[in-house]
């Protein structure tokens, strides 16, 4: 029967961690690759006034909303934080970051540079932040027109936001150039491992070492 590794069950604080690119970078990619394989994530998911994409289903990878559904959201203090990013607006749910915070889950959060500033405010000692970079804007654009979601003139808007984006890159904890992405995602894997040792970020270790001092030798 598997047990749990001691490292693992000594109690700790949630990781909030932020991952942002400029769009076509990977980071969606990222995230759902660490999704998959580290079950202790769970995904904050946005509320958005931009248009569903194909691929996307409502309350999955976004609660699609209008513009005054999103308005209200706002007014009544529902979103953690908010921003127009390409024409449209994006923001973090409150209720489910909180919760995760205050159980000691992990939360994921795959938001851009606006974001990430506001929910650094708000929560420091809890936001580990990871910009991803493309490894050239040549390939970025590549990778926006073969991902085949947004029509020339979206991708040319964001290809734009691009530069926007990637001027905030110093505001973040860790880079990762997202050339080779299992090289990319192993270096995440290698980030999350290691916030998650962090003393500061582990309460359990007092009675750890409590125990640890107290046990008796024969
Ligand atoms: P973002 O979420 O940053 O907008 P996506 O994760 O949607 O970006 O990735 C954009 C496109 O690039 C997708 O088609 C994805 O499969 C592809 N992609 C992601 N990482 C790599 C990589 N390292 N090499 C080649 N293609 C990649
Ligand atoms: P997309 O339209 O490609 O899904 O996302 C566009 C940009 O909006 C990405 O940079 C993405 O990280 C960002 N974004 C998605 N959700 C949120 C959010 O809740 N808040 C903020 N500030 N940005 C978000």
């Amino acid at each position: 029967m598997a047990t749990t590794p001691l490292n693992a069950s000594i109690r700790r604080r949630g990781l909030m961690l932020v991952l942002s690119s400029p769009s076509g970078a990977g980071k969606s990619t990222i995230a759902r690759n660490l999704l998959e394989s580290d079950h202790a994530f769970e995904l904050s998911i946005s509320a958005t006034t931009r248009q569903r994409r194909g691929s996307e289903i409502d309350g999955r990878h976004y609660h699609f909303a209008s513009r005054r559904e999103f308005e209200i959201m706002r007014d009544n203090d529902e979103l953690l934080e908010w921003a127009e990013v390409h024409g449209n607006f994006y923001a973090t749910p409150r209720a489910p970051a909180e919760r995760a915070l205050s159980e000691g889950r992990d939360m994921l959060f795959d938001i851009d540079w606006q974001g990430a500033e506001q929910l650094r405010e708000k929560m420091r000692a809890d936001i580990v932040s990871i910009f991803i970079l493309p490894p050239s804007m040549k390939e970025l654009k590549g990778r926006l027109r073969r991902r085949a979601e947004d029509q020339d003139d979206v991708i040319d808007a964001r290809l734009k936001n691009a530069r926007v984006e990637i001027e905030h890159w110093r505001d973040y904890d860790y880079v990762v150039i997202n050339e080779d992405l299992d090289v990319a995602f192993a270096s995440v894997q290698a980030i999350v491992a290691a916030e998650r040792l962090r003393r500061d970020r582990r309460p359990g270790l007092f009675d750890f070492v409590t125990g640890l001092m107290d046990e008796k030798l024969d």
